[in-house]
């Protein structure tokens, strides 16, 4: 007979292993299905930790620091010969950090008690889940009391670049270039275009970015993205923005993007192609057509603000369901679901959720833009600090920047928080926990930062908001 479990989470990813986890710590018994294969054996942690949030971040690591060694040591007097890369090493870096993580997360589950099923899992009618195993054992059905659904996404396929893991790849095959190609065409500058445009950049690549769009990160704010486009543009990324592309053709072992770009026909050769037009919900051979739960048009699991599906009894959450497709809206998505489950009036704030995008500098915010938060009527008042009078900013060599807050002019209430800098996708949390206690911005401008630090500049533009930056000349007199 098969094993009662209270809690079945279907999928191993960061929103499934938390969920896991929690519920196992309230004292429920929980079996955790994932079917992920890598590197040849089942793998814990999902998209994020195997192809997905580390490895990029081992791949932009190493390659900012080959960029930073050859380029930024020789002002410190810091001299070191010709600089070189072992594409192979810095590989198999990443594949120790992707192991020691997902085997991490696999011991995290054991020590809970959690069972790991590794396999398919299915929701059939009435919650019960249908489960069948890697290992071509027979398939089992289960009868939980509770069931998150937590499969995550896959990377969205266009038909004029169909990827063939060769010459043109998605993400997952731009992580794994077993060497650096002289020339590289991307197609989509959001978050993955930039982050792994960016590594291979750095690397040596020509990298042209095609961008359908006319605006470059249409969803941060409007300075912030200027900035971010002008710093990224310097450093030699190539972003054609109005740039769609209408065909490619690989021939010769090299791939040529045919676009149009403001009405006017181009092409342009490379020797790889990566893909990264957004992600779309999986939810491929997860319910049965009886399982009852209800999907939106565009394929994700209609939820409530609690995650609940049209099913009592089973919740969904991360990449699967509405909102941000970021790993730790996944992670307190699962949190959430457990806690409602057992009775806590858990809420996730989606107000709060940050975006980080993980370039050098790295660019990052949360909460309102100056744009939205007119677009919602709200008179505002906004300041600015420029990383390039900062003295910490200075002495590291890493002045590009600024950091910007948003905030209600008739309140003081802090709206946004949006930074472009060194250490951004830290810093930015100052910014979430003070809109978390509903800070105004003279809270911060009655705070103590300490000298010498790039916080200082979070100080600086709270102070700025209302003319008072001490570091900068400004008019206001208040
Ligand atoms: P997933 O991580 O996708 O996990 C779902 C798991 O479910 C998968 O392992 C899948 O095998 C399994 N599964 C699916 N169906 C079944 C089934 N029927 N039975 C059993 N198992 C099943 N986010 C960030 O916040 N920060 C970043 O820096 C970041 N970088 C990224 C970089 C890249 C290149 C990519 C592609 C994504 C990145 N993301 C990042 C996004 C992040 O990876 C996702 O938001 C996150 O993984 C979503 O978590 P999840 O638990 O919902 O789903
Ligand atoms: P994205 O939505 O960030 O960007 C896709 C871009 O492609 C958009 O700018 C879009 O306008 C453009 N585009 C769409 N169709 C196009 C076409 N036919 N031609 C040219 N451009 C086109 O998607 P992504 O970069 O693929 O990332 C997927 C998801 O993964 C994101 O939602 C993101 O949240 C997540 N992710 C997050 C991080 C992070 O948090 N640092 C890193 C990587 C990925």
């Amino acid at each position: 007979m098969a094993q009662q479990y209270d809690l079945v989470v279907i999928g191993g990813g960061p929103g499934g292993y938390e969920a896991a986890i929690r519920a196992a710590q309230l004292g429920y018994k929980v079996a955790c299905i994932e079917k992920r294969i890598h590197n040849g054996k089942p793998s814990m942690g999902g998209t994020c930790l195997n192809v997905g949030c580390i490895p990029s971040k081992a791949l932009l690591d190493s390659s900012h620091r080959y960029e930073s060694t050859q380029h930024d040591l020789q002002a410190h007097g810091i001299g070191t010969g010709d600089v070189s890369i072992d594409i192979a090493t810095m590989q198999a870096r990443k594949t120790k950090v992707v192991e020691q993580l997902t085997g991490g997360v696999a011991q995290l589950l054991k020590g809970n008690g959690i069972d790991w099923l590794q396999g398919t899992g299915k929701l059939l009618a009435g919650k019960k889940v249908e489960f069948i195993p890697l290992n071509g054992d027979e398939a089992q059905t289960l009868e939980p009391n509770y069931v998150i659904l937590a499969s995550g996404s896959v990377p969205v396929n266009i038909p004029v670049a169909p990827v063939d893991e060769a010459l043109i790849v998605d993400s997952t095959g731009a992580l794994a270039f077993d060497q650096v190609p002289a020339t590289l065409g991307v197609i989509g500058a959001g978050v993955i275009g930039l982050e792994l445009g960016s590594v291979w950049r750095r690397l040596g690549s020509q990298v042209v970015i095609f961008e359908a769009l006319d605006s470059f990160l249409p969803m941060a704010d409007k300075a912030l993205a200027k900035e971010t486009q002008k710093v990224l543009t310097k450093q030699g990324l190539d972003i054609r923005l109005n740039a769609k592309v209408t065909a490619t053709e690989t021939k010769d072992g090299k791939v040529t993007v045919k676009y149009n770009q403001a009405g006017e026909d181009k092409e342009q050769t490379f020797d790889k192609l990566i893909v990264c037009v957004g992600r779309k919900p999986y939810a491929e051979g997860l319910l049965s057509d009886d399982a009852g739960i209800t999907l939106t048009e565009r394929g994700f699991v209609q939820v409530d603000d609690q995650c609940k599906t049209s099913v009592d009894g089973v919740y969904a959450i991360g990449d699967l369901v509405r909102g941000p497709m970021l790993a730790h809206k996944a992670m307190e998505e699962g949190v959430m679901a457990v806690e409602r489950i057992h009775g806590h009036a858990a809420q996730v704030n989606y107000d709060t959720i940050i975006s980080v995008i993980y370039t050098f500098p790295e660019v990052a915010w949360v909460g309102l833009s100056e744009e939205a938060a007119k677009e919602k009527g709200i008179e505002v008042k906004t300041g600015q600090f420029p990383f390039a009078v900062n003295g910490r900013a200075l002495a590291a060599g890493e002045p590009a920047g600024f950091v910007k807050f948003v905030a209600d002019a008739k309140t003081d209430r802090l709206l946004g928080m949006h930074v472009l800098g060194s250490g951004a996708g830290d810093m930015v949390h100052q910014g979430m926990i003070a809109l978390e206690f509903v800070s105004s911005v003279e809270d911060l401008q009655l705070m103590t930062f300490a000298h010498p630090t790039l916080s200082e500049a979070v100080h600086e533009a709270a102070l700025s908001v209302d003319g008072r930056a001490i570091h900068a000349i400004q008019r206001k007199r208040k």
